[in-house]
C-alpha cells in the first residue's frame, strides 16, 4: 500500500527484471535498506566488486518506505535483555554501535550528497500515567549504564518540544533523527547504479542456496548471497525466525498554522508515548502530521485523538505494511564463511538505522574484514523459532499489549497483561 513516501518514487522507471542465468561477486535478495546499505558498504571496501541487487517488486515498495522516518539508535529489544544473554560488554557495544550508526547514516547522506531531508532533532517520549511515569523514570536511570543518553523533562519541560494533553513526565534524546525514507532509497540507489552495481526490479528469488540463488527470471551463481528480505520471502527467509506483524501508518493533510500552533511540535523530532505498544508521530517538512505503529490501525486513530486533538485525521492518507519480529526480539546479522550463504533481518518497528549497522557489517564479513561490527552480539544470532502458529502468538501478543496500554491510561493494573507479554515476547 502507498505510503505518504513513496511520491518521491512514482516517476521512476524499474529496471529491468533479470534476462536469463548470470554470475556475480556478491547476489543480493531484497533492496530495501538493508540491501541497499550492503551494496553500498561493499563498493566503498572495493569498488571493482560486481554487485547484483535483486528484488521481487520495484524498490521502495517494502517496509523501508513505510515508517515515520525515525533514524534513531533504539531497538526493539533493551539493552538489558541483550546483557542477560550475551553479557555486559555486547550490550555495550551494540548500544554504542547503534548511537554512532544515526551519525553514519547523517554523514554518508552529506558526502553522497543525498537530500533526504536527515535533520537531528532527537526522540521525546511522553508519560500519560502513572506506570508511563514509572517506565520512563527507569529508561532516564538505567540509560548510563549503557552509555545512552535520556534527559528527563517535567512537563513544562516536554512543552518546550510538543504541546499533548495530560502529560505527566516526558524523557529526550538526541541519539535520534528525522528523514523521508523514500527519498533516502532513491538517493541511495542512484549512487549505487551511479558505480555499476547491478539491480533487477520484478524478480522473485525462489531458493537460495550456497553460491546460487533460483529467481522467476534465471539462476544467479555467486561466491555470497545475501538475504535481506525482512518480513517477505517464503522460501527465502530462514523458516519461522521472523514472525510477519502488520504495522501501520497515517498522514493527515496539511494542517493549518493554528493548528501547529497548537500542537507546537517541532519538525525534527519524533514523539512516542512510553506504551506497550507504541504510536510514533512527527512533523513533516510540508506541515502534515505523521503517525506509525504495530497492531491494529485504529491505534492510530486513538493515538491522534488522545495525544494531537487539534489535528483531526479528515483526508488522511493511510497505509498498512509489515515489521518482521524474531522471537527474541534481537535481529540477526550472518554470513557463513563456508557456504558464503547470509544476510540480515529482523528489525521489528527499529530498522532504518539498524539497516545501515547491519549492511556495514555484512560487507565486513564478505570481504573478511575483523573489525569490532562483526563482533557484535546479533552476528551469527539466531533467534529461536516462533511456534508453528506463530502468527497467533502474535495476535495474541498485540492484544495484550494494547489490553495493558488501556488498563495503564485508566489507572487500573495491566499485570494480567502483561503476564501475557511475558510469555509472548514482540521484541
Ligand atoms: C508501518 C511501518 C513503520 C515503520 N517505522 C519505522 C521508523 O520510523 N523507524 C525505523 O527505524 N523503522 C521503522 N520501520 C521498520 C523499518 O522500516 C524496517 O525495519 C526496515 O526498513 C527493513 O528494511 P529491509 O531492507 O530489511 O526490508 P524491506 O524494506 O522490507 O526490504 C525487503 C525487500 O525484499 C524484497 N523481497 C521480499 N521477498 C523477496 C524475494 N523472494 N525475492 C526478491 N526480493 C524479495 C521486498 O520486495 C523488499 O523490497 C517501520 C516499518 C513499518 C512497516
Amino acid at each position: 500500500m502507498t505510503s505518504l513516501w513513496s511520491a518521491h518514487l512514482a516517476d521512476r522507471r524499474p529496471t529491468e527484471p533479470l534476462d536469463g542465468d548470470t554470475t556475480a561477486d556478491v547476489v543480493i535478495v531484497g533492496a530495501g535498506l538493508t540491501g541497499l546499505w550492503t551494496a553500498y558498504y561493499l563498493l566503498d571496501a572495493d569498488a571493482a566488486l560486481d554487485v547484483l541487487l535483486v528484488d521481487a517488486g520495484a524498490v521502495g515498495e517494502g517496509a523501508s518506505t513505510q515508517g515515520v522516518g525515525a533514524c534513531s539508535a533504539d531497538l526493539a529489544i533493551s539493552a538489558e535483555r541483550v546483557a542477560l544473554a550475551f553479557g555486559r560488554d555486547a550490550a555495550l557495544d551494540l548500544r554504542g554501535a547503534l548511537r554512532d550508526a544515526v551519525v553514519e547514516v547523517g554523514g554518508a547522506l552529506a558526502l553522497e550528497e543525498v537530500d533526504c531531508g536527515f535533520t537531528f532533532g532527537g526522540a521525546l517520549r511522553l508519560a500519560r500515567n502513572a506506570a508511563q511515569v514509572e517506565r520512563i523514570g527507569e529508561l532516564v536511570a538505567s540509560a548510563p549504564t549503557w552509555g545512552d543518553e535520556w534527559h528527563l523533562l517535567d512537563p513544562a519541560g516536554v512543552g518546550t518540544h510538543v504541546s499533548v494533553p495530560a502529560v505527566q513526565a516526558g524523557a529526550w534524546t538526541p541519539d535520534c533523527a528525522v528523514l523521508d525514507p523514500a527519498r533516502l532509497v532513491r538517493g541511495l540507489l542512484d549512487v549505487l547504479l551511479a558505480r555499476g552495481v547491478r539491480l533487477a526490479e520484478h524478480t522473485t528469488a525462489l531458493r537460495v542456496s550456497p553460491r546460487a540463488v533460483l529467481t522467476d527470471r534465471g539462476t544467479v551463481r555467486a561466491p555470497i548471497v545475501l538475504t535481506t528480505v525482512e518480513a517477505g520471502g517464503p522460501g527465502v527467509a530462514s523458516g519461522r525466525t521472523l514472525a510477519a506483524v502488520p504495522a501501520h501508518g497515517l498522514a493527515t493533510a496539511r494542517l493549518d498554522a493554528h493548528v501547529w500552533a497548537e500542537i507546537g511540535l517541532e519538525p525534527g523530532v519524533v514523539v512516542s508515548e512510553a506504551a506497550h505498544l507504541p504510536v510514533h508521530a512527527r512533523r513533516t517538512a510540508d506541515d502534515r502530521l505523521v503517525l506509525t505503529g504495530a497492531g491494529r490501525p485504529h491505534e492510530l486513530d486513538r493515538a491522534l485523538a488522545a495525544l494531537f486533538p487539534a489535528a483531526d485525521a479528515t483526508g488522511a492518507l493511510r497505509w498498512s505494511g509489515q515489521i518482521g519480529v524474531p522471537r527474541d526480539g534481537l535481529p540477526s546479522v550472518e554470513l557463513d564463511a563456508d557456504t558464503g550463504l547470509g544476510g540480515a533481518g529482523g528489525f521489528g518497528a527499529a530498522g532504518i538505522t539498524a539497516a545501515n549497522l547491519a549492511g556495514r557489517t555484512l560487507a565486513d564479513l564478505a570481504c573478511g574484514v575483523d573489525s569490532p561490527l562483526v563482533h557484535l552480539p546479533w552476528v551469527g544470532h539466531r533467534s529461536p523459532d516462533w511456534p508453528p502458529l506463530g502468527g497467533a502468538a502474535v495476535s495474541l501478543a498485540l492484544r495484550a499489549a494494547a489490553r495493558a496500554d488501556a488498563a495503564e491510561a485508566a489507572g487500573r493494573s495491566s499485570r494480567a497483561a502483561t503476564a501475557v507479554l511475558d510469555r509472548v515476547q514482540i521484541g
